[in-house]
């Protein structure tokens, strides 16, 4: 297929009129063709327009019919062969082997929520019987089923170019509740996400569903993701990003006549509690698997291990040194785009100045442009403490370690974390009791808890939690990876003594889509 720089509104392919984006390859720092203009006010305007007129048609397709149209779309960009790779690498700095395994759990994930949505669990089915005899007042009939809210904004993330992109999590969950989705492109990728916007387009025509299910805008997010955010048709946004951008995006949709859920995946530094141990016991091995973390993607990953926190002593410094010798070795490693790696290196050069962080070891100088060179330093907590700065996420590969006087600074630390998507424990059975004191401090600050492994790599499952409090996420109370992620995109509606023949299909009395209902307080085997 020629990329052609084209806006998708429904089935429409259109032209924006205002500045164009360009993609640049960070291997080469060669500007990429074609050129990406812009959505104009009036485009944004008919693509929500679109998306609404589409909505009560989507919302009520079949269960059949909705999972058929996710496994449609994971099809059309298997379809895209080669052509989606060769794109994605080039627009993105990313391993060609990378590229393929996030098709793959893109395509997995789509797949996923097809069977979820199938499953129909997420209708969350309860129904509270009439009770005409009950006294001293009769008991209406009562029925509850998930509804949509309605169109949804999705902004595409420069780290997932397609899993968290055009038809990644936040579409596939969005769609899959039976919510018409409009996304806003990532300008570092805007090819790749052409490729995935037609494949998309495709599997909606064939599944003869409403053109507005689907839109596709290139733009500015302070001109077109803000005009979107604002637009009354859409109900929800999902984001990945920056903490200045997610937070504006939030700002922007609370200020608005009718405000709405902003579901943003912002910052985390994800800290790794070393317990005493466990550090005595395989110090030079925890730092391998450390630093193997570290490395992945150039760190690039929200995930990212960005915090070390362990008691001070011989083992701790054993640690410091393998992780150090390893780092010394590392490679430099492309990053996503020029002002990804800008601010990395802002960000290396803040903690370098800073009297209170010591640089314990920096990887293999760039070979190319935009290569990051991995970073360790080392600070006391009494200074981690005190100093704001060092809380900072400095997205790709660093990280900080925080060496403490004793458990009680360890847990001083802990309790000082902003909200993160993760927590890492690396204990032994020895630490156990240990563990457990820190327990109630870790649930209050992340959304996954993780013993004696890596925090990157996020499994997409039914029970899988990429979430947490601010400024990891805009909204602990909900995921953005696994089949839970469809919950954002619902609100529950109760329907008070319907005739049978006026409810919807999910709420018959003869439950006639065989769904395990919560009925008279009891749940359906
Ligand atoms: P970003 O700058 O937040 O951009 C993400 C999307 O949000 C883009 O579409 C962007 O539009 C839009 N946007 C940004 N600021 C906005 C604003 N004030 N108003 C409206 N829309 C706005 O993120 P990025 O480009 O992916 O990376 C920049 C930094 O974000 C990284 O250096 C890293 O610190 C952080 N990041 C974190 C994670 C994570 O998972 N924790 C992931 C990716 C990035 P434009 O097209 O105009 O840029």
């Amino acid at each position: 297929m020629t990329l052609t720089g084209n806006m998708l509104i429904g089935q429409h392919t259109v032209t924006g009129s205002r500045e164009a984006i360009r993609a640049i390859d960070p291997a080469t720092n060669l500007v990429l063709e074609p050129a990406y203009p812009g959505g104009t006010t009036e485009q944004v305007d008919q693509a929500c327009a679109l998306a609404w007129s589409a909505f009560d048609s989507y919302r009520e397709t079949s269960l059949e019919a909705r999972a058929h149209f996710l496994e449609s779309i994971a099809s059309e960009i298997e379809a895209l062969g080669d052509e989606l790779i060769d794109r994605a690498v080039a627009e993105s700095g990313l391993p060609r082997a990378r590229i393929q395994g996030e098709r793959g759990r893109t395509c997995g994930q789509l797949r996923t929520f097809a069977r979820t949505v199938r499953a129909g669990e997420w209708l969350d089915v309860r129904v509270d019987n009439t009770q005409p005899q009950r006294q001293p007042l009769p008991r209406a009939d009562l029925r509850q089923r998930q509804v949509p809210l309605g169109p949804v904004a999705v902004f595409g993330a420069s780290n997932f170019p397609l899993a968290f992109s055009v038809a990644g999590g936040d579409t596939a969950s969005a769609l899959a509740a039976g919510c018409p989705v409009i996304v806003k492109a990532h300008s570092a990728h805007p090819g790749t996400s052409e490729l995935v916007g037609q494949a998309l387009a495709r599997a909606v025509k064939a599944c003869d569903l409403p053109p507005g299910v689907f839109s596709l805008l290139y733009g500015s997010g302070r001109e077109v993701g803000i005009a979107l955010v604002c637009d009354p048709r859409i109900k929800a946004v999902g984001f990945t990003g920056s903490r200045s951008g997610g937070i504006a995006l939030c700002q922007a949709a609370a200020a608005r006549a009718e405000p709405i859920p902003v579901y943003a995946e912002m910052s985390s530094i994800n800290p790794v509690f070393l317990f005493p141990c466990a550090l005595q016991a395989r110090a030079e091995a925890l730092a391998q698997g450390f630093v193997a973390s570290l490395n992945q993607g150039a760190g690039q990953f929200c995930t990212n291990p960005g915090l070390v926190i362990a008691r001070q002593g011989a083992d701790l410094d054993r640690f410091i040194a393998t992780a150090a010798q390893q780092i010394l070795r590392s490679p430099a490693q492309t990053m996503l785009t020029p002002g990804i790696f800008s601010a990395y290196r802002n960000g290396i050069e803040a903690l370098a100045g800073n009297p209170k962080a010591d640089t314990a070891a920096a990887g293999l100088a760039a070979e190319g442009p935009n290569q990051c060179q991995t970073h360790l330093f080392v600070t006391q907590a009494r200074d981690f403490l005190t100093d704001p700065s060092l809380q900072a996420e400095v997205f790709g590969s660093a990280s900080l370690v925080v060496t403490c006087a004793d458990d009680e600074q360890v847990r001083q630390v802990a309790e000082h974390l902003e909200g993160q998507l993760t927590a890492t424990l690396h204990l032994d059975d020895g630490d156990l009791d240990n563990a457990r004191a820190l327990l109630p401090t870790l649930e209050r600050k992340a959304g996954r808890l993780l013993v004696n492994g890596w925090p990157t790599g996020v499994e997409v499952c039914d029970a899988m939690v990429h979430g947490g409090p601010f400024p990891a996420t805009s909204d602990a109370r909900s995921t953005s990876v696994g089949t839970a992620a469809i919950l954002r995109f619902l609100r529950p509606v109760c329907y008070q003594d319907f005739p049978d023949n006026l409810l919807p299909t999910a709420l018959q009395h003869g439950n006639p889509l065989h769904l395990r209902r919560l009925l008279d307080g009891q749940r359906e085997a």
